[in-house]
């Protein structure tokens, strides 16, 4: 159990608002609390990771947390003008990326280069998140919920579903892509994962002194916004908010504890029948 001053510094921190349909739960620890981590954001397309967590990652990088970025595809596919080619579209969409990752503070971009729309959660694309999460060792992945119901890009969904597959159980076991342990990556494990778009989220990431850099990320992304401008976005996003009824801009999402961190083994002792459980055991809710 958190000491009432944990608490309350990381609810002045977070705002974990009430969840409709649901009790009023105790609030999750707030990820990185103890110390800025490492986090590694991976999402379909360019633009993705702006609109569902742009807040998140400035405030991470503001923090000074090390986030990297994997784009599975450089969205080949997103215009309705005639004029472009898939190659100069995704050259054009890196380029915007790239930009949106300098106002953030993201520290790397990774462009895997799949064909939009095409995205599978297979063998080899799994084994290509692998890789990177041996090679970059994030404590956290931020990825799209791949089993949201109701509508949804199959891009998506397939890299919501290859994300998580990847950081259990494959990761983790080294007889999964040994050519790695050949290239000098070990295997390791990812704790905590973060899933957006979620139907059904229960962390909560106040952004509101991150809104216009948000904002300003959002924008370089110029190929994708029609003709919205700042000012309607960001009059979108506070109607959004206070249909929520929230009074701060917030990022929502769902959580997923791969293990229990070791602090909080430490303080609590957990219920006999799971005390011989071993740490690894996926608690996903
Ligand atoms: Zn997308």
């Amino acid at each position: 159990m958190a000491s009432i001053g944990r608490g309350l510094d990381a609810l002045r921190r977070v705002v974990f608002g009430r969840l409709p349909g649901r009790s009023a739960a105790a609030p999750a620890e707030e990820l990185g609390r103890d110390g800025p981590l490492t986090a590694m954001v991976i999402v379909a397309h360019p633009d993705d990771a702006e609109f569902i967590c742009g807040g998140t990652v400035a405030k991470w990088c503001d923090q000074g947390w090390t986030v990297y970025y994997v784009l599975a595809t450089s969205g080949d596919k997103g215009t309705h003008d005639p004029d472009f080619t898939p190659q100069q579209l995704a050259a054009l969409r890196e380029q915007e990326q790239r930009e949106a990752c300098r106002v953030l503070g993201v520290k790397e971009v990774i462009f895997l280069g799949y064909p939009d729309g095409f995205l599978r959660a297979d063998a080899e694309f799994r084994g290509q998140i692998v890789r990177l999460l041996r090679r970059y060792r994030p404590d956290v992945v931020l990825t799209w919920d791949g089993f949201r119901q109701g509508f949804n890009h199959s891009d998506h969904r397939a890299v919501g579903i290859a994300a998580r597959d990847a950081i259990y159980p494959a990761v983790r076991d080294h007889l999964y892509y040994p050519q790695d342990k050949d290239d000098g990556l070990d295997a390791m494990q990812v704790n905590e994962m973060l899933l957006a778009g979620t139907t059904d989220p229960d962390y909560v990431v106040d952004i509101s002194a991150y809104t216009e850099t948000k904002l300003e990320a959002v924008i370089c992304h110029r190929s994708q916004l029609g003709n919205r401008s700042p000012e309607e976005i960001r009059r979108t996003w506070g109607e959004r908010m206070r249909a929520a009824n929230r009074a701060r801009q917030v990022e929502s999402f769902k959580r997923v504890q791969i293990r229990r961190p070791a602090r909080q083994e430490k303080e609590e002792q957990p219920p006999a029948e799971t005390a011989a459980a071993p740490a690894s055991k996926p608690t996903e809710r």
